[in-house]
C-alpha cells in the first residue's frame, strides 16, 4: 500500500494523527524536501529508507514506490499541506493504480488555512463573503484562460493565492482590475506555522512595496479580500433567534 500523506503547512504537529501513525509504520518515506519539515522524519522507524523527492524526477519516485511495493513494504509519500492542492499526486496515483498497486490519500492542513490561522481571520464572514477562491497565477505551469485572476477577483470573494508571491506586480495589477478598487485588504503570510513565519498586512495599493522590502519571493500565501477587515455581521449559526439541528431558537 502506498499512502499519500499531507504533512501540513510546516509545524510538524500540524500533521493528522492518521498521517503521523502512517509515518511511524512506514518502511519507506519519500518526502517533498523543499517544503516538508525534516522534523517529521524523527517519527520514522530506525531502519526506514528515506528519500527526498526534491532531488528526484517523477520516474525515479515511481520506481522507488513500485520496487518497494513488490518487496511488500509500506510506503509513505509525504507531501506539503494537503496533497490535493498543487500536490502533483494524480500523475503518481494513476500509473500506480494501472499497475494494480493500491493507494490511499490521507489529507492534511493546507497552507491557505494555516495562513488564515496565522492572521486569526475567517474567510467566510457574513455580509462580506461566503466563498473562498483558491488559485495561482501562471508560472511555469499554465492556468486556463477562463480562470484568469482578473475575472476571479471580479466576484469580490475571499481569495488565497498559492505559488504567486514571485509575481506580485502581475498579481496586484490583475486584482485591482478585477476587484475594481485598490483599497482591498491583503495579507501576505510567509511560511505559515514555521518558526520564521512572517505576516505582512496592506492593501492592493501598498502591499507590493512591503513584500519587496521584506524580500519575500516564495513560500507565501497571498490572502485577499474584505474578510481581512473586521467589520461584518454576526453569523446565523450562533444567533440566539436561529434554530439549528442542535438548538431551538428563541422567539424574537
Ligand atoms: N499542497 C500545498 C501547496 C503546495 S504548492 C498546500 O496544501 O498548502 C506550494 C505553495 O503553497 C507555495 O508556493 C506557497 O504559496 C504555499 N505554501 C506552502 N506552505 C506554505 C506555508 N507554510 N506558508 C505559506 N504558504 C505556503
Amino acid at each position: 500500500m502506498i499512502y499519500f500523506v499531507g504533512a501540513g503547512p510546516g509545524d510538524p504537529d500540524l500533521i493528522t494523527i492518521k498521517g503521523r501513525k502512517a509515518l511511524e509504520e512506514a518502511d519507506i518515506i519519500i518526502y517533498a524536501g523543499s517544503l516538508v519539515s525534516p522534523d517529521h522524519l524523527a517519527y520514522a522507524k530506525k531502519d526506514c529508507e528515506i528519500y527526498n523527492s526534491a532531488k528526484m524526477h517523477l520516474d525515479e519516485v515511481l520506481d522507488v514506490m513500485v520496487k518497494g511495493h513488490e518487496d511488500g513494504k509500506m510506503i509513505v509519500r509525504l507531501h506539503t499541506g494537503d496533497p490535493s492542492i498543487y500536490g502533483a499526486i494524480q500523475e503518481q496515483i494513476d500509473p500506480l493504480e494501472k499497475l494494480g498497486i493500491p493507494c490511499t490519500v490521507i489529507p492534511g492542513v493546507s497552507s491557505f488555512v494555516a495562513a488564515a490561522a496565522a492572521i486569526k481571520r475567517e474567510f467566510t464572514l457574513p455580509d462580506v463573503s461566503q466563498t473562498v477562491i483558491l488559485t495561482r497565477v501562471k508560472g511555469r505551469t499554465d492556468v486556463p484562460e477562463s480562470e484568469n485572476l482578473e475575472s476571479l477577483a471580479a466576484h469580490g470573494a475571499s481569495m488565497a493565492l498559492f505559488l504567486s508571491v514571485g509575481h506580485m506586480d502581475r498579481v496586484i495589477d490583475s486584482l485591482i482590475k478585477g476587484y475594481g478598487r485598490d483599497d482591498v485588504p491583503v495579507a501576505v503570510v510567509y511560511r505559515a506555522s514555521w518558526k520564521d513565519e512572517k505576516k505582512i498586512f496592506g492593501t492592493l495599493k501598498t502591499i507590493g512595496q512591503k513584500v519587496q522590502d521584506e524580500k519575500i519571493i516564495k513560500q507565501a500565501q497571498i490572502l485577499v479580500g474584505d474578510f481581512i477587515h473586521t467589520e461584518y455581521g454576526l453569523s446565523k449559526l450562533y444567533d440566539k433567534y436561529f434554530t439549528t439541528e442542535y438548538r431551538k431558537g428563541l422567539k424574537s
